[in-house]
């Protein structure tokens, strides 16, 4: 039941699943591996449980 989100950078194209804590961080601080500098818009919350 947490806030899940996908991060997707748009600089090395890593795409992870964060929760919410890690996802302000990445706000705050760039991308954990490229440090790139993205905003909300990398992040999209994951598709599941209608397949
Ligand atoms: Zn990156």
């Amino acid at each position: 039941m947490s806030d899940e989100y996908v991060f997707d950078c748009p600089e090395c194209s890593v795409e992870v699943g964060v929760d919410a804590g890690i996802k302000s961080r990445i706000l705050d601080g760039g991308c954990v591996l490229c440090q790139a500098v993205v905003g909300p818009g990398a992040f999209s919350r994951p598709s599941s449980g209608d397949a």
